[in-house]
């Protein structure tokens, strides 16, 4: 049956498994049987990093076989549908319904859908208050568990912070006891386990939260749980190669976790503080591993600002002396905004032509400072003055609208920015035919646990207002505009500060049939306006609402380690155009994070 169906879909290999350095143990001899569940398509989750660690420490347990399950397309899902059958694991073929833990990532709030028609088409019950002792833990962990709320009934518990450092206890309390409920009680003792249904939430009448009240035995606040030494944990060295083309299709090594650069709209920023390397003997040896145990012929160094590793020159030249004329090309995810940076690239990169991508963020010295992006216009234009002379043609420039107190002068620095970088292109002589500056435009979203979490984001016409006015004047020689869909930031807006009462909102628009919200081709916000409607709440309350200091917010009892006081001081201080430096290379900000967590951050001494 299965054979025909993959027949008839649109790129079968998402679906059937086999590929290399995939871990396939004994299911009737393996105790604990885990699937790890990522709301998108094949293409998307395999390129993502933390798949791969779970799916390596998991695994790498005695008793526990983790297997991989991705959303089926839209053609896939109605073949499982019209068939009956079940959605199933790559490793083994099982249905989901047939592991104890079903484990989720939560990359991005326009995902949620899939996760309910993950469960459903998994023969799961979506909430759990419907799951009976035969039915899986249902368990989530990633950026969007930060806040969690409006997936709340549909989870029996959330994990806040590091996988390497809290998975092993939750596998062992899984292997220790048997039972759904038993077990769920012994996640619910882990520091960072969080279980919404411990929780009472209770509303004023003008919808804010009154109050959020744990019961009995569960703690006020729940803590991420932090990996103190990085090092320590080998990087997964024999990553899945995936069979089928993906977005990123190459060998990824992680150079270090967290950044504290404190752009106050990032979210990562702030919850995967402290900064913490790995050291340079590790990383050679790993790259060396992973690239003899995938065959790749691209290496990327990811984390979020790889320029800053204290070694990224060493590194690179190491990885390049070995491999480089075996025809290996390394890659460097996110680029500082400098020379540096440039130069890196152009020592790291075989191929001429590609483009490389700058984030400035905001078009005005004012606005960057609001937000704390430190770069000045002289560091982008010394940066893309570096890129056109050795060679590269093409520059991308990300920025962001509708930030907290932007006005139309900081919408025109954007435009008479990137008009500065195509002169500069001219001035570099860059051939007449080839120069190209393309501006990518998306809208501020407001997030949980970072300094604008107060701030309301704009109303949708003056989002779609603002796009129109960059689209009307990026539109001279050279220049290219490309821009993220407002729609999709406002309901991402929403759902990033919603509350519990957003389940049934959620519910609603995945029956009505909302699947994949984060690609234009199926996002139908038509759709979740009527189920907005139905439920008689409104995201524009949601997306727009200014927050007080004082209002309890729906992440409130869920801590990323940095003070609220911080964040606080962090939002006055933008309000009033002042910058705070980052911790990596001095003084202490005083988040409040690493006395918190019993954590320093760990920078290496320069070698080389
Ligand atoms: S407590 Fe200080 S050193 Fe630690 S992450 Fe926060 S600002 Fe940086």
């Amino acid at each position: 049956m299965l054979d025909t169906i993959l027949r008839r879909v649109q790129k079968p290999a998402r679906y059937a498994g086999g590929e290399w350095n995939a871990v396939v143990k004994d299911w009737d001899r393996t105790p604990l049987k885990m699937a790890f569940c990522f709301p998108d398509v094949y293409e998307v989750g395999m390129s993502y990093p933390g798949l791969h660690i779970i799916y390596q420490l998991a695994n790498g347990h005695e008793g526990v076989l983790c297997e991989r399950v991705f959303a089926p397309w839209p053609d896939m899902e109605g073949e499982l549908r019209k068939a009956g059958l079940p959605l199933f694991s790559l490793e083994s073929g099982r249905s989901l319904a047939e592991f104890d833990l079903v484990a989720f990532t939560l990359q991005y709030e326009l995902t949620f859908t899939n996760i309910l028609n993950m469960l459903d088409l998994g023969k799961i019950p979506l909430l759990a208050a419907g799951r009976d002792s035969h039915s899986p833990l249902v368990i989530a962990g990633g950026p969007c568990a930060f806040n969690p709320e409006p997936l709340a009934p549909f989870f029996d518990a959330f994990v806040l912070g590091e996988g390497e450092e809290v998975l092993p206890e939750i596998l062992a309390a899984c292997l220790a006891v048997s039972g759904r409920a038993k077990r769920l009680a012994r996640l619910g003792r882990i520091p960072g386990v969080y279980l919404p249904a411990a929780y009472a939430v209770s509303y004023r009448e003008d919808g804010r939260i009154a109050s959020v009240t744990p019961r009995e035995g569960a703690p006020a606040v729940v803590t991420k749980r932090v990996l103190r030494d990085l090092d320590a944990h080998l990087p997964p060295l024999r990553p899945v190669v995936p069979s089928t083309g993906v977005v990123h299709d190459r060998a990824t090594l992680e150079v270090f976790r967290g950044c504290t650069h404190g752009c106050r709209f990032c979210q990562a920023g702030m919850i995967y503080r402290p900064v913490r390397e790995r050291s340079l003997p590790r990383l050679l040896e790993a790259s060396g591993e992973l690239l003899r145990a995938t065959g790749q012929d691209e290496i990327s160094l990811v984390s979020l600002s790889t320029t800053d590793y204290s070694n990224i020159r060493p590194l690179l030249r190491g990885i390049l002396d070995e491999w480089g004329e075996r025809g290996v090309n390394v890659s460097l995810p996110s680029l500082r905004v400098d020379a540096f940076a440039v130069d890196l690239a152009r020592e790291a990169r075989r191929v001429r032509g590609a483009s490389l991508t700058f984030a400035p963020e905001a078009g005005t010295q004012r606005l960057r400072d609001v937000i704390n992006k430190g770069v000045s216009e002289d560091d982008l234009l010394t940066a893309v003055a570096a890129a056109f002379a050795a060679g590269w043609h093409a520059v991308k420039l990300f920025f962001m609208d509708a930030a907290p107190t932007e006005t139309e002068e900081d919408l025109a620095g954007i435009v008479e920015l990137v008009r500065k970088v195509v002169e500069a292109g001219r001035r570099a002589q860059v051939p007449p035919g080839r120069l190209k500056v393309t501006a990518s435009v998306s809208s501020f979203v407001p997030k949980a646990h970072t300094p604008f979490q107060w701030e309301p984001q704009d109303d949708r016409a003056s989002l779609m207002a603002k796009q129109a006015y960059l689209r009307e004047r990026l539109r001279f020689r050279h220049a290219a505009f490309s821009w993220h869909d407002p729609e999709a930031s406002f309901l991402e807006a929403a759902l990033a500060r919603g509350d519990r009462r957003l389940a049934e909102v959620i519910r609603l628009a995945w029956a009505k049939g909302c699947r994949f919200d984060g690609w234009s081709e199926w996002f139908r916000p038509d759709l979740w306006e009527d189920a907005f409607r139905q439920t008689g709440l409104s995201a524009t309350w949601y997306a727009h609402k200014r927050y007080d200091y004082g209002d309890v917010l729906p992440w409130d009892h869920l801590s990323s380690g940095v003070a609220r006081s911080f964040l606080v001081m962090e939002h006055r201080r933008a309000m009033q155009g002042l910058t705070t430096a980052d911790c990596r290379a001095g003084a202490c900000a005083g988040c409040g994070l690493c006395p918190a967590l019993a954590v320093q951050p760990v920078t290496l001494p320069q070698e080389g």
